[in-house]
This record gives structure tokens, sequence and C-alpha cells, in this order.
């Protein structure tokens, strides 16, 4: 290091932008560098009108660089919600390591400027009509769509059920929100000053981030250890399906972290009701129908997972095949564009692709998909690089731990940092996950990566 604490390195950076930029290059990945400028080119011209449905992380991204490439176009974000939540940081705020207030903040501070904002919800997609309407009956009409809706937490599916319980009778969910995550935190902290049967679950369906029940049973185990708990504790991760992940190479390896750590799996174990008061869940075999009863003293519930109604119930949804039971988005897997209406693309976690549920997938695709929409507009051929399906996320194995995992449509890893070993523990993951991812996700946000 030199004097000035800069690193004397070919590169130059100081050790912290070189951090941020490792992060970055990997929720992040792509070769991209986080704070690397656009290429200065002149913004195109065009009058087109763009509907953007959805201001998480994938409609703001998408709004920033349609808003620098092009001169003139007219974006409307439609989305009621005005906080935007760091998702990616509810883990660690349900585990204890986080304050709450760090995943909270504005969409409007997010946002370009000389957009129109309408804060309401979508309820209809008419792409034969090109218009969308929302809860208030408006009509808005596009030359260019774009879904960026999320997915929805199917809690309903789970009688019983209810996150506003969340905290109590040792009921956690990571999911739902920044409050759920806090209130997690709650019952993981009390139910460790005793010890008992904890219970994790996994649904069957497609899911956002599917590393975090892994990371909350990681997690818990090293709270109870911590504690002096884990001996009188037994941690049971039940699974819908036959597997805990859906990558075999992961899977084997944290089963065998599992096995290691004395964390048993059920399979073909579905959480179909709960008895919150009582703390006793219900499990069905999905293909017997066979019923089983657990009593619990602690229990993580992952719901179910599906596209929002407004895109289930319209033509834009797969109309058939694996992806029509959840109402997901019809696109092309490798240009994000939509298979039917040629007009409009998806982005994040909506899109009805084999993977990438993940902050670290829009990082990738938003410049595809930005690109892509840009060709659109003028009428040209899509040149947007092909997206290979990128997912990532630091899966936390206990505190100051994670692995960092980054694979592709394929189930192929895809390591990204060169002194990251894939399916290793390592303290730089930890740290990424603990300190720089936040600061890359504004930049995908941003639209500077
Ligand atoms: C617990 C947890 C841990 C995670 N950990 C990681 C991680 O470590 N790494 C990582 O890369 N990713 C992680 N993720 C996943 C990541 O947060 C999501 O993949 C990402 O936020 C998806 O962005 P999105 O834009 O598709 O959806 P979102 O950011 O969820 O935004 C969707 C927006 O659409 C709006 N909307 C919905 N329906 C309508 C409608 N009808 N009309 C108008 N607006 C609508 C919503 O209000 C919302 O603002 C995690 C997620 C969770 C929940």
């Amino acid at each position: 290091m030199s004097k000035s604490g800069k690193s004397s390195g070919a590169i130059g950076l100081s050790r912290r932008n070189f951090l941020i930029r490792a992060s970055a290059l990997s929720m992040v990945t792509g070769g991209v560098e986080m704070t690397a400028p656009a290429l200065a080119k002149a913004a195109i011209k065009t009058n087109a009108k763009v509907v953007i449905v959805g201001s998480g992380l994938g409609g703001i991204a998408i709004a920033n660089r349609l808003k620098r490439d092009l001169d003139g176009v007219k974006i409307t974000i439609v989305d009621r919600k005005e906080i935007h939540n760091y998702q990616p940081g509810y883990t660690l705020v349900a585990t204890g390591i986080w304050p709450v207030d760090k995943v909270a903040d504005r969409n409007s501070d997010l946002q370009p400027a000389g957009i129109e904002w309408v804060q309401e919800m979508a309820t209809e997609f008419n792409p034969e009509a090109n218009f969308i309407t929302t809860d208030s009956g408006r009509k808005i009409p596009y030359d260019f769509l774009l879904v960026a809706t999320g997915l929805h937490l199917d809690f309903d599916k789970i009688e019983g059920m209810d996150i506003k319980h969340i905290g109590t009778n040792g009921l956690a969910s990571v999911y739902p929100s920044p409050q759920a995550a806090s209130a997690t935190w709650q019952a993981m902290d009390t139910f460790r000053q005793k010890g008992g049967e904890a219970v994790m679950t996994l649904p069957g369906t497609p899911m956002k981030c599917a590393g975090a029940p892994l990371k909350m049973t990681f997690m818990l185990d090293d709270r109870l250890r911590q504690a002096g708990k884990r001996d009188n504790s037994k941690i049971t991760f039940h699974s819908a399906g036959s597997n805990i992940f859906g990558v075999p190479v992961i899977n084997e390896n944290v089963l065998s972290r599992w096995s290691k750590l004395g964390i048993e799996t059920q399979y073909k174990s579905q959480l179909t009701a709960i008895d919150i008061g009582g703390r006793r869940a219900t499990f069905i075999d999905p293909s017997t129908k066979d019923k089983t009863e657990v009593p619990y003293d602690f229990i993580h519930v992952v719901p179910p997972m599906r596209a929002p109604d407004a895109i289930k119930n319209s033509s834009l949804s797969y109309q058939d095949g694996p992806m029509a039971s959840g109402g997901w988005l019809e696109v092309d897997k490798f240009s994000l564009q939509h298979t039917r209406f040629p007009n409009v693309f998806g982005i994040g976690d909506i899109n009805g692709t084999p993977r990438g549920k993940t902050a670290a997938t829009v990082k990738k695709s938003a410049p595809i998909v930005a690109q892509n929409i840009i060709d659109a507009i003028e009428g040209k051929v899509l040149s947007g690089d092909r997206f290979d399906g990128y997912t990532s996320c630091p899966l936390l194995l206990r505190e100051g731990s994670a692995m960092l995992l980054e694979f592709d449509y394929a189930g192929k890893l895809t390591p990204s940092i060169p002194f990251v070993e894939p399916l290793q523990d390592s303290y730089f993951a930890w740290l990424m996950k603990y300190r720089f991812l936040k600061p890359a996700y504004i930049s995908v946000a941003k639209g500077r990566v």
C-alpha cells in the first residue's frame, strides 16, 4: 500500500473501491466494472412511449438506462410502492446481523428524473391492444411494455398461516418484508435461549433467492451454537421436492455440510397447514398425499411463489407447459422478449425462465433487456447479448463466513471473482454480503453497471 492508503497495484484502486468492484463483479458479474463510466454515445432520438410495470430493482434499472440512452422517450412507471426494499439484506436482518433500517430506501430517490410515476397497481394487461389498466380504472397505452412486477408470495396456500403473527409463537419467515425479517430475528433469538425442535421449509415452486431458506438454516444452527443450545436442539429441513437446491453440485455440497452439522432433511414434505397457537405444522407428500403433523418450537415458513394475479390472469402468461400453473411471463430465455407480443419484455423475478430470480440476475440481464428494447424501438434486429441465466447469491454459512453461489441456466458454476473459490467457505464472500452488495445493488438500480 502507498502512503495515501491507495493500493500500489496496477489498477490503483483504494482497498474499499477494490472490494466494492469485486462485489459488483459477482452479484453483479458479467465482467462489467461497477464504476466504469458508460461509453459516451449520443442518445437516440425517439418519441416512443414505454410503460414499466413495477418499480423494484428491474423496473428502475431499465428506466434509468432508457432515460440515459434515449432522447425524448416517454417513460411511465406504474407501482404504488413508495419504499424500495433491499431484499437481499433481509437474511442479515432476520439473523440479527443488520438493523432493519438498512434495507429501506425511497423509490423516488432511485427513479430517473423526467419520468411519469403512476402510484397505482396494474390490474389488467391488454397486450393485443397495447394498454394496461390500473386499480383506479385508468387505462395507460404504450408502444413498448416492460413487465417488472416481481412475484407473489402465496402464503394463502398454507392453511392457518398469517404473516401478522411472525415473531410470535416461534413463527418466522424472512420473505414478506423488512418487518417480517426483523420479527423473524426476534423469534430466532427467543428460540435460541432454550433450544428445542426447529422446522425449516421449502416449497415446490420456482422461487426468488432459493439460497435464502438454506442461509436461514445455516444461521439458525450457528446462532444455537453461539448460545450453547445446539446440543438440545433438532433442526429438520422439509423440502417439498426431492432435493434442497436445483443445482446438483450445490445441493450435494450443502447436504454434506448439513450432515456434519447434524441438520436432518425430509423430502417430498410440503407444508400445507399450520396451527400457529398450537405450534403444529402439517406436511403432505405431494405424490401420495400422506399427511404428517409435526410439533415445533420454531418454524421458518417459505411460501409457494407465483406470478401476481394481474399477470397470471392475462394473455402475457404461459398458457401451457410447466410455467403455466404459476402464471409466469412467457419470455424467450435469451432475449427476455415476450414470445408472442414482440413489443413486450420482462425482467427479474416475473420471468418464466428456468433459473434466475436474484438481484444478480437483474444486474446481468438489465443491459441486455435495455439494448433489446432500444433495438425494438428503432425497428432493428435485437442485438443484446444472449442472457445466460446468471443467478448468484452469497450463501451465509455462519457468522463471518459465506459461500458464493454463481451459476447459469444449465446449472454450470460460473465463478466471477478469481480469488473466491466456488463452493468454499470464504470470509470475502461474507464481507461482500455484509458490506459491499448494497452499494453494488444501488448502482444496478441507477443503471450504472
Ligand atoms: C429473503 C430474500 C433474500 C434475497 N437474497 C438475495 C441475494 O443474496 N442476492 C441476490 O442477488 N438476490 C437476492 N434476493 C432476490 C432479489 O431481491 C430479487 O430477485 C430482486 O429484488 C428482483 O427484482 P424485481 O425487480 O424482479 O422484483 P422486486 O424488486 O420484488 O420489485 C417488484 C415491484 O413490482 C411491484 N408490483 C407488483 N405487482 C404490481 C402490479 N400489479 N402493478 C404495479 N406494480 C406491481 C411491487 O410493488 C414491487 O415494487 C433475495 C430476496 C429475498 C426476498
